[in-house]
Parts: structure tokens; C-alpha cells; sequence
């Protein structure tokens, strides 16, 4: 029976009264709490409501493409410390290829922040997660392709 007079706090004591749910900090068991906090490691709890099967598949992707940038974008750091900037063409090509190291250099503290900022990435909703996920899988496959042919196949 619910009742609207009831506190969060005593909705999750009676949730734990018949229930063995781990502490999501130490483990512990809250089976039969009497306090919202746990006994053992002291973290307030409270009863939240969640989503079933999240969408992570946009997240997933995105990730995944910016850590394989920041990849190319890491040995492009070290081949430019020790080799310096490479000859590019003077023409819009060479330009885009210097644009294709920087993003792609750049990729190594965005991939980190992005692997961090799942959440926030999730509450959007899931056409701009997609957007946002294929959006930065054409730049990288743009930035790749150009600079591959540009160092591999015009020099
Ligand atoms: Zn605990």
C-alpha cells in the first residue's frame, strides 16, 4: 500500500526489510537496515529509480573511435618530437593533414574525457547520441583518410 505521508527514508527501510542488497559502495549487506546509511562503510542511501537496458551503444562507439584516434593521435606526438613536422604539400591538402595531426592529437584528452563523462553523455537523447557518435566517426575516417594519403601515397 502506498502512502503519500511517507518519507524516501522509510520506503527504502521497508524495501531492505525483505531484501539482501548489497552497499553499492563496500558491499555490504543491508538486509533489515534500520538507518538510511550504511553500517558499515557510513554512505547515505537512498531508493533511485533506474533504466532497465540503457542505450550505450552511441557511447560505445564514440569511445571507441576516439581512443583508436588518440592512438594515432599518440604516435603522431611521438613520431613529431622526435622526427619533427613532416613535409606536407603546400596546396588545401597539406593544410587539411596538418588540421587531420592536430584533431587527431587532440583526440587523446578528449577520448579520456569523454570515456569519463558517461552520464552526462547519456541524458541526451538518443538521435543527438547517434549524431554525436557519427559525427566523430567521419572526422576521424575524414582525418585518417587524408592524412594517410598524404603522407603515404602523394609523397
Ligand atoms: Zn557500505
Amino acid at each position: 500500500m502506498t502512502d503519500a505521508n511517507r518519507t524516501p527514508e522509510a520506503e527504502l527501510l521497508d524495501y531492505l526489510q525483505q531484501r539482501d542488497v548489497k552497499c553499492p559502495t563496500c558491499g555490504y549487506n543491508l538486509r533489515d537496515l534500520r538507518r538510511a546509511r550504511c553500517p558499515e562503510c557510513g554512505s547515505g542511501l537512498g531508493l533511485t529509480v533506474s533504466v532497465v537496458d540503457p542505450f550505450l551503444s552511441a557511447w560505445v562507439v564514440m569511445v571507441g573511435v576516439l581512443f583508436s584516434a588518440a592512438g594515432v593521435g599518440m604516435f603522431m606526438l611521438a613520431y613529431l618530437t622526435s622526427m619533427g613536422f613532416p613535409p606536407l604539400p603546400r596546396s588545401w591538402i597539406g593544410k587539411f593533414a596538418q588540421g587531420a595531426i592536430f584533431y587527431l592529437i587532440a583526440a587523446i584528452p578528449v577520448a579520456l574525457v569523454t570515456a569519463l563523462c558517461r552520464r552526462p553523455f547519456l541524458r541526451l537523447n538518443h538521435l543527438r547520441q547517434i549524431r554525436a557518435a557519427l559525427l566523430v566517426t567521419l572526422v576521424t575516417l575524414g582525418c585518417a583518410g587524408i592524412l594517410g594519403y598524404t603522407l603515404f601515397i602523394l609523397r
